[in-house]
């Protein structure tokens, strides 16, 4: 286990430039997901951090020490990737002891390694069996046991569990995240799924054409996004945009003026207010509070949680709807007040802006 550092990371293929710049330092035991759309070059920064690309510039520090000339076997970090590659005509034993016995310990700390990591993977009973006798879920298990038996400096993980059906990659996500707390080993995973991302991560890197967005904890990743891509990016509906920006008056919001506005924005150019769906309050007819009307178009079932999907200015909003929502319905007018606890401002380069309460309007 190590300090792991990325500086200043560069990759190109051609004239395609794949990571652009990316620096990170990931602490001893951190488990960090890089997260974004396809293409933006998650993998192609794992395959350097493995050993598997050749950087461009930049360099990989582990432990103090430049590893880019380093193969991937001295570098002593453990690799899974989607496809399972497990030795067809092995048992799970031999599978997982497979890298302590080309290493060659002794009998007994494979073993014992074996036991202990099986039992870590709740897979002690299938150790007899061979791969083609395992569901996929198993032999992914299979797969993260023999890469983690060896105790190896890190752990790197390439979208593992996007092949499993849903319900076992929920699962799979919860004993991973156990397993590498309990080993305590710094983790390196990367998924296009932020929901995955959220559950896992200690830090999430989010990526967007080969560049670093932000990387921080889930809950900064969701409620402070540092710029227009990552708000965009992150939440499940997706956030809502409007026009926006800071008047004498107070906030204005697609034209309509928030008097109440009482945080300080040292900064002249706000240009969007971004707010997810449970930041939007609806009511059946306007209030003291209430900035917007809208129609409900939809009213979206999504288990036990709902959303309305209203039209506002020939644009579609997602609103969560709450139980004092229960005598709205579709096509009726509604109007939209705002958490302005929760609601984030950009400026016109799509940057967050940070307000504060203002101690001189409040008093
Ligand atoms: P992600 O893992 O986020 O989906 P990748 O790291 O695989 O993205 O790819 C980043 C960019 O680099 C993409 O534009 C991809 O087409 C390009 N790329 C990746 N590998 C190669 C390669 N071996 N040769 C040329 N271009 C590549």
């Amino acid at each position: 286990m190590a300090k792991t550092e990325l500086l200043n990371l560069r990759k190109e293929y051609d004239d395609v430039i794949a990571v652009d710049d990316i620096s990170i330092t990931l602490e001893d035991g951190e488990f960090l997901v890089l997260l974004g759309p396809s293409g933006c070059g998650k993998s192609t920064t794992l395959r350097m951090i493995a050993g598997l690309e050749t950087a461009t510039a930049g360099d990989i520090r582990v432990g103090g020490e430049v590893v880019n000339d380093q193969a991937p076997a001295e570098r002593d970090f453990a690799l899974v990737f989607q496809q399972v590659a497990l030795y067809p005509h092995m048992s799970v034993q031999n599978n997982i002891s497979s890298p302590l016995r080309a290493a060659k310990l002794d009998a007994d700390t494979i073993e014992r390694r074996v036991l202990k990591t099986a039992k870590l993977l709740n897979i002690e009973e299938l150790l007899d069996r061979r791969p083609s006798e395992l569901s996929g879920g198993q032999q992914q298990r299979v797969a993260i046991g023999r890469a983690l038996v060896r105790e190896p400096r890190a752990f790197l993980l390439d979208e593992p569990f996007s092949k499993l059906d849903q319900k076992l990659r929920i699962q799979l996500q919860k004993e991973l995240k156990q397993l590498q707390g309990e080993m305590e080993i710094t983790t390196v995973f990367v998924t296009h799924d932020q929901e995955e991302a959220m559950v896992l991560a200690d830090r999430i890197a989010v990526m967007d054409e080969g560049s670093l967005q932000q990387i921080d904890p889930p809950e900064n990743i969701y409620q402070k996004p540092a710029n227009k891509f990552v708000a965009d990016f992150i939440g499940n509906p997706t956030m809502n945009f409007f026009d926006a920006s800071i008047e004498d008056r107070g906030l204005k919001i697609e034209g309509e003026i928030y008097s109440e506005w009482n945080r300080s924005v040292r900064h002249a150019s706000i240009d969007s207010m971004a707010a997810r769906p449970e930041d939007i309050v609806l009511s059946e007819s306007r209030t003291t509070e209430s900035m917007l009307t809208a129609t409900v178009s939809l009213i979206e079932m999504r288990g036990s949680t709902a959303y309305f999907v209203c039209q506002f200015d020939s644009r579609e909003l997602t609103v969560l709807k709450k139980n004092d929502h229960d005598d709205i319905s579709e096509g009726d007018t509604v109007a939209l007040s705002f958490d302005f606890e929760a609601v984030n401002l950009f400026d016109s380069n799509g940057k967050l802006v940070n307000v504060t309460e203002s101690a001189v309007r409040q008093s």
